[in-house]
């Protein structure tokens, strides 16, 4: 079953068309990448999905329902969540206080503690800290913090813009083994990441985006072992 799908997708910012002509889908439960070099319109991508962007062109369908024209708060209702590039923690605020931003709007006080429970067993360090404001957080805690407060939605789709930026080696490993917990229980994840080589170990299907247009598709391992992809994303001749 499909979850996600976009379909002839442009986005354009003034006269410069960022996406051109996009169509990807993202079938429920599966964990999908979107991997590409500086400026390849990742972000975009995601902005649109969330609806913080409207496409010029083309189709974006959730759960079998057009959702192109929906407002942004109204994707969150209906189970889209995005964690942003730069974490977007509230510096001011405690963890505590950061996570029960992620429930706005939802009245099901049952379903929130269990959300919550469920982001303290995924991320441990949150419950420890959970007094502590988010801005003195290291840079990887601040990104627990930002996936936790996206799953306190009790999204069906998570939207993960590059969640290893800008962290230490054993950080990334760490957030890469989290994301695929959450995935295990029942979460469908769309991820964008310029460190691919994470990304396609831990995706079951990745996209590969070259200024604005996909160029490649394919299972994440597949792609792993391309050389091309190689040579391009994982540093390697
Ligand atoms: P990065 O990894 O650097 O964030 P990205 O793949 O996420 O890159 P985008 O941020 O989506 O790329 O940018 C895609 C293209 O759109 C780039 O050429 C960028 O310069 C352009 N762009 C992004 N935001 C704007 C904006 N607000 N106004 C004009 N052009 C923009």
């Amino acid at each position: 079953m499909t979850l996600l799908e976009l379909e002839g997708l442009k986005v354009r910012y003034g006269r410069i068309e960022a996406i051109h002509d996009m169509s990807i889908t993202v079938e429920k439960g599966e964990v999908v990448s979107l991997i590409g070099a500086n400026g390849a319109g990742k972000t975009t991508t995601m902005r649109t999905i969330s609806g913080l962007l409207t496409p010029s062109a083309g189709t974006i369908r959730f759960d079998g329902e057009d959702i192109t024209k929906l407002a942004a708060h109204k994707r969150v209702s209906l189970g889209i969540s995005q964690a942003p590039e730069g974490r977007g923690v509230f510096p001011g605020m405690t963890v505590a206080e950061n996570l029960d931003m992620g429930t706005f709007g939802r009245k099901d006080r049952s379903g929130i503690a269990a959300d919550l429970e469920r982001v303290f067993t995924l991320f441990p360090r949150l419950k420890e800290r959970r007094t502590q404001v988010g801005g003195t957080m290291s840079g990887g805690e601040q990104q627990m913090l930002a996936i936790g407060r996206s799953l306190m939605s009790s999204p069906r789709l998570l939207l993960l813009d590059e969640p290893s930026m800008g962290l230490a080696p054993q950080f990334i490993r760490q957030i890469f083994t989290i994301i695929a917990e959450i995935a295990k229980q029942g979460t469908t994840i769309l991820l964008v990441e310029q460190n691919a080589n994470q990304a396609l170990a831990r995706s079951d299907r990745a996209y590969v985006l070259e200024t604005g247009t996909i160029t490649k598709t394919g299972p994440g391992r597949e792609l792993m072992a391309d050389p091309a992809i190689k040579e391009a994303y994982l540093g390697v001749a």
